[in-house]
């Protein structure tokens, strides 16, 4: 199958403003944010979303929450708030086939979302 955008950022196919890496999880900035920090952390490997992670890989949303929290940190956003955001599947607007964390702040955030 052909690589997703996110493979090919985590492979250094596609260049990304990288911000954050460990062994399982790459942090890297939303090419179109929509706030003023907009920032996507992934899995290094792939599983397509949030709903197809298998039982033996669930460890992966650990280290997918604890690196947002230190991104947050790295970034100031833990100061002033910040959101975060999965979205799975067709009416979750999900684009991009490869389970992301997206961290948005720097703005009050609106209820209900979209
Ligand atoms: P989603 O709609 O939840 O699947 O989110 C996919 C996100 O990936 C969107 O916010 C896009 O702006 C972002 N995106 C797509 N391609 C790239 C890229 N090459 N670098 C950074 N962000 C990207």
């Amino acid at each position: 199958m052909a690589k997703t955008i996110f493979e090919k950022i985590v492979d250094r196919e596609a260049q990304a403003d990288i911000l954050y890496e460990d062994d399982h999880i790459l942090a890297f900035r939303d090419l179109a944010p929509q706030a003023p920090t907009h920032i996507l952390l992934i899995p290094k490997k792939h599983h397509s979303r949030h709903g197809a992670v298998p039982a033996e890989d669930h460890i992966i949303f650990t280290h997918l929450f604890a690196a947002a929290q230190r991104v947050a940190r790295q970034t100031g956003l833990e100061k002033t708030g910040y959101r975060l955001v999965i979205n799975n599947g067709a009416d979750g607007g999900e684009t991009v086939p490869h389970l992301h964390l997206h961290l948005l702040g720097g703005r009050p955030m609106n209820w209900p979302p979209g």
